[in-house]
């Protein structure tokens, strides 16, 4: 973000917002004191469902709209989907609300297949998330906890221009892949999906890394460097399988 030209303070929070004699914004104060001057202020502190205007309905709600697993609500024919929902007994390792547009889109799909007479439960898969910073995309696929968990074991590569990195999660002793943050380069999202669902080891997702790549043309790639770096640490001898759209199509 600095990079960009984003003018950053680390380690240091909101104080005050001072107005000008007409009540608007003129500067905002850090907690360590210095004073920035400013016409608009934004705040980002999170999301929370805006369902005030609900409250007084028969709709149960809590800190969103309860619903069941079929984002059903206590009222008959009402449901909630989106950011929104909250779920009474969330699914095992996920939110009670989850608040990303692909969870959205799986909850809208539910509902219209149930409202459409084929009652569905809502199965949002393995989690991902992909979000864009200016032009630095940023993805996570699976389950790729901020700390090592027991059993697991990780590979970290980065680029040397500091912009680009990949972090893959495995099961140390099966070597089952169990995730990946990906930070500037683009992941096919069906390709890490099948690799999670099938229980592909992290040396099948090596092998096959160039299928992965969703960047745009003539970026260039990084998947031999990335493996070269996975050889010579786990000791493995793997050689990166050739693009294949049968294997991306699911077909190979
Ligand atoms: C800054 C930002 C960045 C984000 N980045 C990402 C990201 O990178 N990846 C990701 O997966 N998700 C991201 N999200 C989250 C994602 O946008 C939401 O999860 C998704 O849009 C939720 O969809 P929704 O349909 O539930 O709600 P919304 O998209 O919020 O739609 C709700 C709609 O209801 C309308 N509305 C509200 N009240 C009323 C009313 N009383 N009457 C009629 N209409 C009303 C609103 O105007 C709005 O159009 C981001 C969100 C924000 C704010």
């Amino acid at each position: 973000m600095s990079r960009r030209g984003v003018d950053l303070r680390f380690n240091t929070e909101l104080k005050e917002i001072i107005s000008d004699e007409n009540g608007r914004v003129k500067a905002v104060v850090a907690s360590t004191g210095e004073e920035l001057a400013c016409q608009f202020v934004g705040l980002t502190p999170g999301v929370s469902p805006n369902i005030d205007f609900l409250k007084d309905t028969d709709l149960e709600t809590e800190e969103g709209i309860v619903v069941n697993q079929f984002l059903e609500t206590n009222q008959t024919d009402v449901y909630s989907i989106g950011d929104c929902a909250q779920f009474s007994k969330p699914l095992a390792g996920r939110k009670k609300i989850e608040q990303v547009w692909y969870t959205g889109r799986i909850m809208g799909e539910t509902v219209a297949q149930t409202i459409c007479g084929n009652k569905l439960a809502y199965k949002p898969g393995h989690w991902f998330n992909s979000a864009k910073f200016f032009d630095i995309e940023y993805q996570t696929y699976g389950c790729v906890n901020s700390m090592l968990q027991e059993g697991e074991s990780n590979f970290y590569w980065e680029h040397k221009g500091g912009e680009m990195c990949m972090h893959f999660v495995f099961d140390k002793s099966s070597r089952k892949f169990l995730g990946l943050n990906t930070f500037g380069i683009r992941i096919r999202h069906e390709v890490m999906n099948r690799h999670l669902d099938s229980d592909a080891t992290i040396e099948k997702v090596m092998e096959q890394l160039k299928d992965a790549n969703f960047d745009p043309e003539f970026y260039r790639v990084y998947e031999d460097k990335i493996v070269a770096k996975f050889n010579k640490e786990q000791k493995t001898n793997i050689s990166v399988k050739k693009r294949s759209w049968k294997r991306i199509l699911g077909a190979g």
